[in-house]
């Protein structure tokens, strides 16, 4: 690309977009962040410290302090780990990029999600670090709330069945163990919360391009977006 631009992607819970975004990312020489991994650090640091009752309830009043208190600022970051552009999110100086993508936590982020004190505090973060551009975001919001003016906006599906059995055999092949159809369940909750929430819901923005990767394989995926991005008279790759 000829300058460094911002590509937005947004979509359903496991679609692969982390995947996909990484793989732009690293052939592109951008900066990748994964937004979600921001909402999953809120949602344990808000568990760690109780704010978080059995029926999914927040206190978002002992939240908010602590999300905007000066003193104790809550810091979230991201480190890169491997050649592939993974990278592991970091909360207080902790690593915690293991205890955020347990099932406990797939359960409580979306209500977490929707509370528009934490938007606005992980919105700040995001235009931090999207200033510069050079960025592959992914996300729910992020070509329709965070960056509305990204060069490149992309909205990702797939059928709920085939994004469940993708998500139950990487949990897996993490060592846990949770039935197929919790996973399904939990797919179906957060679209549902994700898409009917007040502040910034789930939605395709109207330029953002479709890409259904249901029946796709990753390098299919990367040669739709070059010829997406030659369709756009952008070079990349
Ligand atoms: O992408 P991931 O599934 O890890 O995101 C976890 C949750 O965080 C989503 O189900 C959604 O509720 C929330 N989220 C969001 N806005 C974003 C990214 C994630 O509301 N930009």
């Amino acid at each position: 690309m000829t300058s460094p631009v911002i590509i937005a992607i947004d979509g359903y819970s496991s679609t692969g977009k982390s995947t996909f975004a990484k793989a732009i990312a690293k052939e592109l020489g951008y900066i990748y962040i994964d937004t979600g991994a921001m909402y999953r650090a809120v949602t344990l640091f808000a568990l760690r410290n109780g704010f978080v009752s059995k029926n999914n309830t927040i206190d978002t009043e002992a939240l908010r302090k602590m999300l905007f208190s000066g003193e104790h600022p809550v810091v979230i970051s991201f480190r890169t780990t491997g050649p592939d552009g993974a990278s592991e999110t970091w909360l207080n100086g902790e690593n915690v990029e293991r205890d955020i993508r347990t099932i406990e936590i797939s359960r409580v982020v979306s209500h977490i999600a929707a509370v528009p004190m934490v938007r606005e505090f992980v919105d700040r973060s995001l235009h931090e670090i999207g200033s510069g551009k050079g960025v592959v975001m992914d996300g729910r919001d992020i070509g329709t709330a965070v960056f509305p003016d990204a060069e490149i906006k992309i909205f990702m599906t797939a059928r709920p069945e085939v994004r469940a059995r993708r998500r139950y055999e990487e949990m897996r092949s993490k060592g846990q163990e949770t039935p197929y159809e919790e996973v399904l369940g939990n797919i179906r909750e957060r679209d549902y919360i994700d898409e009917h929430r007040k502040t910034a819901p789930l939605s395709r923005a109207a330029d953002a391009e479709l890409l259904d990767n249901s029946d796709m394989t990753v390098e299919e995926q990367i040669q739709w977006f070059k010829d997406l991005l030659k369709r756009r008279h952008l070079c990349g790759f």
